[in-house]
């Protein structure tokens, strides 16, 4: 049985909500997370991509005079949230201590800090790394071609399809977002979740009623194979029911770690005591210092759901976004 914590290390902010929504929401905005997913059990420690920094991205993806443009819109810069090596800190980790890295795909928010874990054994699909980059459409998709270089010299294993790192921990191999992206089926106590390697949200795989009429999960705005999307969406929906996790859920923002991780032997509840329904929030989560890191390093505040996001768009709503800077109203998803 493995834990599963969602590390946000950056977001982007005002994201285009139907680049990942396909045919839907245009127009709308809303904050992503750029998410390190932290896999664990005794003895072992895994990430699920490695995201990326707001340095990483103005050195390397945004042209040095000017914020990128995409699909003819602004692209607000990248905005930190904590290190990956932070995260780890406060977890009693170090870089050192991940045996295993998984990309599930090489968009470059997803493989920038990949440097701190080229010790590790790195798994990508041969499939995607041939691949990449694919198309001159999603030009800005991708790190440049050194990034890629210097992952080859690193601790790097490409695979031909699904594969098993550990029991109750697989890779499975899922295209239609890019050419060979990979998901990860990962058993927790609180059952079998599919951290999915897809850019989307929760509402790709869990349309509204209206929206499902025709679409029983919604494709990811970028894709390189439509109807491949789909199918893999729905393969990955098959396995994890009601327990996807797509990578860029804002969710991520607020989620604390899926099953406690048992530091100690627990003593036995009393007979018939039932334990916290799945997602409550637990003690430990509460004290948890990644909330007051959010805030400034000493202040310990607890935040109330949306409350987070409030001050991220007050923060960057004016200076940022172009809509807003002359007066204009703008929806946020
Ligand atoms: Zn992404």
């Amino acid at each position: 049985m493995f834990t599963i914590e969602p590390l946000v290390v950056a977001y982007g902010p005002h994201r285009e909500k139907s680049r990942f929504t396909y045919m839907h929401n245009a127009g709308v905005a809303i904050d992503i997370p750029y998410v390190s997913w932290l896999i664990r059990k005794p003895g072992f420690a895994a990430l699920i991509d490695v995201g990326c920094s707001a340095g990483d991205y103005a050195t390397h993806i945004r042209p040095v005079d000017r914020q990128l443009v995409h699909v003819g819109q602004v692209f607000a810069d990248v905005v930190d949230v904590k290190p990956i090596e932070s995260h780890l800190r406060e977890r009693g980790m170090k870089p050192s201590d991940i045996d295993v890295t998984v990309l599930t795909h090489l968009d470059w928010d997803h493989c920038m800090t990949i440097e701190p874990f080229s010790e590790s054994q790195i798994y990508v699909q041969r499939r995607e790394w041939d691949n990449t980059p694919s198309h001159e459409m999603f030009a800005t998709s991708f790190a440049p071609a050194e990034h890629y270089a210097r992952m080859e010299q690193m601790n790097l294993t490409k695979l031909d399809g699904d594969h098993r790192i550990d029991e109750g921990f697989d890779l499975i191999l899922t295209p239609g977002h890019t050419q060979g992206g990979q998901s990860a089926v990962v058993k927790t106590s609180e059952g079998t979740y599919v951290i999915a390697g897809m850019c989307v949200l929760k509402e790709n795989f869990y349309p509204s009623e209206e929206q499902s009429e025709h679409f029983k999960v919604i494709p990811p705005g970028g894709h390189t194979d439509l109807f491949e999307a789909y199918d893999q969406m729905l393969r990955i929906k098959e396995l994890g029911g009601d327990k996807v996790l797509p990578l860029h859920m804002p969710e991520a923002f607020d989620m604390g770690r899926i099953r406690t991780l048992p530091e100690r032997p627990a003593p036995q509840p009393p007979f018939g005591a039932v334990s916290p329904a799945p997602g409550s929030r637990r003690s430990d989560e509460e004290e948890d210092p990644r909330l007051a890191g959010r805030l400034g390093p000493s202040r310990l505040v607890r935040l109330r759901p949306g409350q987070l996001r409030h001050q991220r768009r007050r923060r960057h709503d004016h200076d940022r976004d172009p809509v807003l800077r002359h007066g204009g109203r703008r929806e946020t998803g």
